[in-house]
């Protein structure tokens, strides 16, 4: 490449980079406090963790975005991110992660990697996360954009997370962030005694719960509703559409 290309080159990814939303995303973190407390009947906790709104408003959402949407990142909205599916509006990705009570050194599974984004807020609070993928070019892409965000305690993989990570098991906490007709049993077998699983449970189109499963010390489970909730549905499972044997 002749110098002066290499220049423009160099110059136009340094400004792509320098971009500033940290206004934006102060706003964002702003409207996920304000919908907290309007929740707080609901989801039994007014406001989370200092933790989980400092990630949130460090992790850089734009980069998990498709290109064109950065400006769109930050609103307080689901967003689409290609072969059909779509990131959860922020205040969702603060809930599910404040209600895994994180405190760094936790081992963390996500199932649906999706964009990325969601694995890139639970690396910033536990040591190491496991993320899982069924669509193979949204795994890539994830991939990708994590390690090119710096994420090295993200380890993600293409397969089926409704037969979870038995190599990477027992898991500290598991997030589910694709609505499961039935609460799949590998999860429940992966999850450490105290560990709590955070899923949406419920029939595709129609309002899921999101539920808190916690795994109790002799293996038994205690599970707990905290709001309604439209994911896009959980795929795989022992039929191709999760449902149980
Ligand atoms: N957590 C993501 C959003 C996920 S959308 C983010 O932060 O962007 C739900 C994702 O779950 C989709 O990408 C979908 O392809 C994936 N998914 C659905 N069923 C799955 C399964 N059985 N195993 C792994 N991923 C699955």
């Amino acid at each position: 490449m002749k110098p002066l290309a290499g220049w423009l080159l160099a110059t136009l990814m340094t400004g792509a980079a320098a971009q500033d939303y940290s206004a934006t995303r102060a706003r964002m973190t702003d409207e996920i406090a304000a919908m907290a407390r309007a929740t707080a009947g609901e989801t039994g906790r007014t406001s989370f963790a200092a933790r989980v709104m400092g990630a949130l408003g460090k992790v850089e959402r734009h980069r998990f975005v498709a290109v064109g949407d950065e400006a769109a990142a930050y609103r307080n909205r689901p967003l689409g991110i290609g072969n059909g599916q779509t990131i959860s509006q922020p205040y969702i990705v603060a809930l599910m992660t404040d209600l895994l009570d994180l405190t760094g050194s936790e081992k963390v599974l996500e199932v649906g990697t999706g964009s990325g984004y969601q694995a890139a807020v639970l690396a910033e609070l536990a040591a190491t996360v496991y993320s899982i993928e069924i669509v193979a070019p949204l795994g890539r892409l994830a991939a990708q954009r994590l390690a090119a965000a710096g994420y090295r305690n993200v380890i993600t993989r293409i397969g089926d997370g409704y037969q979870g990570w038995p190599e990477a098991a027992p898991f500290d906490a598991i997030m589910v962030t694709a609505a499961a007709r039935t609460v799949p049993p590998a999860l429940i077998a992966q999850l450490k005694p105290g560990g709590k699983l955070v899923i949406p449970v419920g029939e595709q189109g129609s309002h899921q719960n999101l539920l808190v499963i916690a795994k109790t010390a002799d293996g038994g489970t205690q599970s707990r509703r905290v709001l309604a909730v439209r994911f896009v549905p959980l795929t795989g499972g022992p039929d191709g559409r999760e449902k149980a044997p």
